[in-house]
């Protein structure tokens, strides 16, 4: 008899709601993690992010092995993995922390019902969020649209409780099933390494980090995107602990809740305009357009240093991440979608809410979105945010020697942006 700890976006013993009851159940707890074939097979065979799920992986089985138990990694669709594991053991009790994207959701709704044939109990916990779901909703229960609001009243009930409360999991590790699982190397998973890394997060620079944030030369920012996305860090610790540390950047990570909870709550937001006022713009949608923009070649420096960067490092700092959006939505007025999708492949931190919120902000057609008529000039953002070229040079190795023409000229892609869009926008 034995219950089992299903790993996910959660790579971590430490501070985990979910592990912590599962070791406070009355069975030993086979810790799991799936390698699921149905998220696996449309990835490129040397992903970074399943280097960096292995890695993270690893370091908990090392953890595991010196309390003499071992993490059991299985690769497979889910729902199979999970059919077989139940014939093995008798398994009384599951346990997981919830996540909250529409695929997730349904794997985890199919399980729960397979877990009930069996007569199997599931929990689960939040834990990758300090709010979840309709924890922070309007007075008359619906889902805040709006940053300030959803933001002052995550505030006001946080501070109602803080600290939050954090689970110590150490103080139950006797709990652990007494096992050694062979652990597979990535090869074994159908994966090679990548040059690619996850960084160290980094949170020196807090005291400043809203005088800094903004500038990429600086490279000043947390680093903590693919941590939050693979949950190798707790947010309760972090957000207790940032709490008295920089109210900005404590407002960036309610801006991660807060693009969670419109994915929860509007999942349509995934492929399509939260306003659908905004769906009868004529995108150009050009091909070629598109690969200049992929590749970094649209003669705006800004533009192509930010796309070099995700090119090279699966990362790019904030600000030019806004800059290239605005660029491909507004000066090619290609949709979002295809710049979302790219994203999706190319960065580390990868998370479907973010990603999608963050480009139909750029759109103007998400929650508090930027206003449509608002478009970024690259070279203004350049001299803004990088006056001496330093982020640019950086990325851009020929830039000295003479860079190349503007692939649109910015006033003209500016007017004709606003005409578009204001033609298209239903009144
Ligand atoms: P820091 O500035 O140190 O911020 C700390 C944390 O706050 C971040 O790790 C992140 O969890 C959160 N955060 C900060 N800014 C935002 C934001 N605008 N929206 C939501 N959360 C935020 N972030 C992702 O995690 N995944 C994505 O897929 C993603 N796609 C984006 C796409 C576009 C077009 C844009 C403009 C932004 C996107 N962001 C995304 C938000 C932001 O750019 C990154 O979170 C940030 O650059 C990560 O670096 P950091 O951890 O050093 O940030």
């Amino acid at each position: 008899e034995v219950s089992i700890f299903w790993f996910r976006r959660d790579l971590r013993l430490e501070d985990s709601v979910g592990l912590f009851q599962a070791l406070r159940s009355k069975y030993p707890v086979i810790p799991l993690f799936i390698f699921d074939d149905s998220i696996l097979d449309s990835l490129p065979k040397n992903d970074a992010r399943v280097g960096f799920i292995h890695d993270s992986l690893s370091k908990i089985n090392t953890q595991l092995q010196e309390i003499g138990s071992s993490l059991l990694v299985k690769k497979g669709k889910t729902f199979n993995v999970w059919q077989l594991l139940l014939q093995e053991y008798d398994v009384k009790e599951v346990f997981f922390n919830k996540d909250y994207e529409p695929y997730a959701i349904q794997r985890d709704t199919a399980i729960c019902e397979l877990l009930e044939t069996n007569k199997t109990i599931a929990y689960s916990f939040k834990d990758q969020v300090i709010f979840e779901e309709k924890e922070i909703t309007k007075a008359d229960g619906l889902p805040y649209t709006v940053y300030t609001p959803f933001k002052n009243k995550w505030l006001e009930k946080y501070k109602s409780m803080a600290p939050v409360q954090e689970y110590n999991t150490e103080s139950h590790f006797s709990n652990f099933h007494k096992n050694s699982f062979d652990f597979p190397t990535l090869e074994q998973i159908g994966f090679e390494e990548s040059p690619i890394k996850v960084k160290p997060h980094n949170l020196k620079f807090i005291a400043n980090y809203q005088d800094i944030r903004d500038f990429p030369a600086l490279d000043k920012t947390s680093y903590l995107s693919p941590h939050l996305r693979f949950g190798t860090v707790s947010v309760r610790k972090l957000v207790n602990w940032a709490f008295h540390k920089n109210d900005v950047f404590l407002s960036e990570l309610i801006w991660r809740e807060f693009f969670m909870q419109i994915l929860f709550s509007f999942p349509k937001v995934v492929t399509q305009n939260f306003k659908s006022a905004y769906d009868g713009i004529e995108w150009r949608n050009n091909e070629e357009d598109f690969k200049r923009w992929c590749s970094g070649t649209t003669g705006y420096p800004m533009v192509d240093a930010g796309m070099r960067q995700l090119n090279e490092t699966g990362y790019m700092h904030n600000r030019v991440r806004m800059v290239v959006a605005s660029f491909l939505i507004k000066h090619l007025m290609i949709q979002w979608q295809w710049g979302e999708a790219y994203f999706a492949e190319k960065l580390l931190d990868y998370d479907m809410s973010a990603n999608v919120g963050n480009w139909q902000w750029a759109a103007g057609t998400g929650c508090d979105a930027a206003p449509y008529f608002r478009v970024f000039n690259p070279e203004i953002q350049q001299k803004k945010f990088d006056e001496k070229g330093i982020y640019i040079r950086k990325w851009i190795k020929e830039f000295d020697l003479g860079y190349g023409k503007p692939m649109v000229e910015h006033a003209m892609a500016r007017d004709r942006a606003i005409a578009t869009y204001k033609a298209g926008i239903l009144k």
